[in-house]
């Protein structure tokens, strides 16, 4: 019996019964959305005019009328009980990127000290958790450290359940004692209002009469899986969720035989689980496959309204979690678990709809395709603008490490637009205002638009930001971060763009149904096109010369956490968001002071465990084979052995100079730990050189740490 760990692990796995086949039930969706307090749960639990109301804000955006706060609570709480839930939670995202909620149980003592169950319209409405120990980047100092969570009727209350009971789940926004933003949802909330705004006094612009503006999301969520008994054995996944050490095996991803593979039962038996969990909550996850990597896998929802959808992608993240432990394995969110196999990512399908009209649709009549060139031409402007943000929204310790590293778009933001429309653009560029066309130009709102096909050209999965058809999809997320902060910053951005254009159409004082609109609209995107089509690149973003090419344009290309979040502290962007109301200069400042320090702890934390597996997992490895192969010789010697000794010496050699460089570098990373993140990132790589170099060296049954090889292809 061997005393590695791994090999333990390895049997474990090896050992583990495959369940047999059940016969399935009949499928249905009954079980849809039966843990969420929906239209039918408000329906049925709430005087019909409450209910009126309560949908009025759900659906319409219409403000919420304070005075029914006590008859949702009551019928949200017999709802609630019914489905066994003891407690309430307000459940809020800080910014730690994670969820937060804090129970408190429906258990209350009337007068005579008798149980009673309770949950009032305060209760529901407002939250006060003792907050001081969440991030805040120096809004709130302790001593004042009151936070607090005000329900988001927006999205609705949901059921969480344990092996031992549930709790009813209110969403809400956070902030601090003197109404400073410190969660993620509520700027998200005001970008959202932002923009439906500026949509709006657009399509006023447009003669359209007024309509309910919506923002939509369908985050696509990829994630790794491993199996339990490898990931007990690698501390650094417990502790950082990557690998900092693991030497890629011969096989990895380069037959490229799992993307869209065949799902492996076990993995199949996993998901479908997630996916009755999500339905349950009336999360609407639609697609499931194979991803790029090995072990590397995808699931995707149908789009939903933006704030609800950023929600329930929290939820997916936490349910994926939970579900692979019931299933013996982890789920890995990490952007970059393993070097040298894919990362992974969060693809962020983004859309407007105004009324039933999706405003990124092409659309088939020239007045349509108006409004389409339009946003369009609001959205490149947009992004060109303010780049920089957009980046920021990605940065984090973890997707650094895939950013320009050929898996996923550069640091370098930019737009695909695909040939076709790329080419009509430059035609609305070209394009003659009055008279008589010529050739290759686009009169807007008097042409109409070639139908887009949406064929595989239009696939380019190198670009950072691509339109696709009818939606333009943000792809530099990384697979743990919160869509929110992406989408706060597309909203206001294109919100001001909007604005731009609405603005100087105002201005000329001709209404849409006068001849001369549609030239001055030819005009202003002209003119917006001619300015700012620097942005719009259609070739490989993986290739070194489109990052000479940025340069020459002029894009930024800020490749490093630190560099990407120093956007927050400039003056333009504050302005930007003090403008449309998302966030003050203070409550910018703060959160870059969150992001940096998570950043540097992140950091600290990985190179804390590097030193701690190299000196107390790896080096008495090396130590014992080295002893071993020092006696041998020293044996071999003694019996006077023609063969073999040079060899043994030989390995002795190699093995003695890997130990001496392996605690050269554990002293230079303990130094580093106390210097800048530079010197760790850099102290970290030299320590992991030596120590994949040993992976190779040391006998395998000794080896202590689960190998690539078996975590990613023995599941
Ligand atoms: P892929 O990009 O992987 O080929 P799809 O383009 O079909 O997949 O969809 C990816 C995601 O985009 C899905 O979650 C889908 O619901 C979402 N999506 C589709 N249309 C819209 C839209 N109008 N607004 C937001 N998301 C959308
Ligand atoms: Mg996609």
């Amino acid at each position: 019996m061997s005393n590695c760990n791994r090999i333990h692990a390895i049997n474990a796995v090896a050992g583990r019964q495959t369940p047999a086949c059940q016969k399935a039930e009949s499928a249905s969706l009954d079980h849809f959305g039966e843990d969420v307090f929906n239209v039918t749960a408000i329906r049925k639990y709430l005087p019909k005019t409450v209910a009126k109301k309560l949908l009025a804000t759900i659906q319409e955006g219409k403000p919420l009328d304070a005075s029914i706060a006590d008859d949702v609570a009551h019928g949200m709480k017999e709802w609630a009980l019914e489905r066994g839930a003891t407690h309430f939670t307000h459940w809020f995202q800080p910014l730690t990127g994670s969820t937060a909620e804090k129970h408190d149980s429906f258990l209350d003592l009337n007068e005579d000290h008798e149980a009673i169950m309770s949950f009032s319209a305060k209760n529901l409405i407002m939250g006060e958790p003792d907050a001081s120990s969440f991030p805040s980047g120096g809004l709130r100092c302790t001593f004042e450290a009151r936070g607090y969570t005000a329900w988001d009727p927006t999205s609705p209350a949901f059921i969480k359940r344990h092996s031992n009971g549930a709790t009813l789940c209110i969403p809400t926004i956070f902030c601090s004692y003197t109404g400073e933003v410190l969660d993620k949802k509520t700027p998200l909330l005001r970008s959202i209002q932002a923009l439906s705004r500026s949509v709006s006094r657009l399509m006023k612009c447009f003669g359209k009469p007024f309509q309910h503006v919506e923002v939509t999301l369908g985050p696509e969520q990829e994630y790794f899986l491993v199996d339990r008994n490898f990931y007990m054995y690698r501390p650094d996944l417990v502790q950082a969720g990557r690998t900092v050490f693991g030497s890629p095996p011969p096989r990895h991803q380069q037959l490229e035989d799992h993307y869209f593979g065949a799902i492996r039962s076990r993995v199949l038996a996993f998901m479908t689980e997630v996916e009755h969990e999500l339905w349950k909550l009336g999360i609407p996850a639609k697609t499931r496959h194979n991803e790029v990597a090995p072990a590397q896998f995808e699931v995707a929802p149908i789009f939903e309204e933006l704030n609800l959808a950023v929600d329930h992608n929290m939820q997916m993240m936490e349910i994926l979690k939970k579900v692979a432990v019931r299933h013996g394995m982890v789920c890995l969110l990490h952007e970059k678990p393993f070097a040298g196999v894919n990362g992974s990512g969060k693809h962020n399908n983004w859309s407007i709809t105004y009324g039933k009209e999706n405003l990124l649709d092409p659309g088939n009549n020239p007045c349509q395709n108006a409004i389409f060139l339009t946003v369009l031409s609001a959205i490149i402007r947009a992004v060109d603008l303010h780049a920089d943000l957009l980046r920021t929204t990605t940065a984090s310790v973890g997707n650094d490490h895939r950013l320009g590293a050929n898996e996923a778009p550069p640091a370098i933001i930019s737009i695909f637009l695909g040939d076709q429309l790329a080419d009509i653009v430059e035609q609305v560029e070209t394009g003659a205002v009055t008279g008589a066309k010529s050739l290759d130009a686009m009169r807007v709102g008097v042409d109409a638009l070639p139908s887009l096909s949406r064929d595989a050209t239009d696939r380019n999965r190198t670009s950072p930001f691509a339109f696709t058809g009818n939606k333009f999809e943000f792809r530099a997320c990384g697979s743990s971060q919160s869509c929110a902060d992406v989408n706060t910053v597309l909203n206001t951005i294109v919100a001001e763009s909007l604005d731009y254009i609405s603005e100087k159409l105002e201005k000329t004082g001709i209404l849409s149904g006068d001849a001369e609109f549609h030239d001055e609209l030819q005009k202003l995107l002209q003119e917006i096109i001619t300015k700012h089509k620097r942005i719009i690149f259609n070739g490989d973003n993986y290739s070194s010369n489109w990052i000479q090419e940025a340069q020459r344009r002029g894009l930024p290309n800020l490749r490093h956490t630190m560099d990407a979040l120093k956007p927050l502290l400039e003056e333009k962007n504050q302005t930007l968001f003090a403008r449309y109301g998302i966030f003050s200069k203070s409550e910018l400042d703060s959160r870059y002071e969150v992001f940096m320090e998570e950043y540097h702890r992140k950091i600290r934390i990985e190179g804390g465990i590097a030193l701690e597996m190299a000196r107390s997992m790896i080096m008495p490895v090396v130590v014992e084979q080295y002893r071993q192969l020092v006696e041998t010789i020293h044996v071999a010697r003694k019996g006077d052995f023609k063969t073999g000794i040079s060899t043994l010496n030989v390995c002795a050699e190699n093995l003695g100079e890997k130990l001496d460089q392996l605690k050269v570098r554990c002293v230079e990373l303990e130094a580093a730990l106390g210097k800048l993140h530079e010197d760790i990132l850099e102290a970290m790589k030299n320590l992991r050189e030596v120590v994949d170099a040993l992976e190779l060296m040391v006998d395998d049954s000794r080896w202590p740490l689960p190998k690539y090889r078996e975590m990613l292809f023995i599941y």
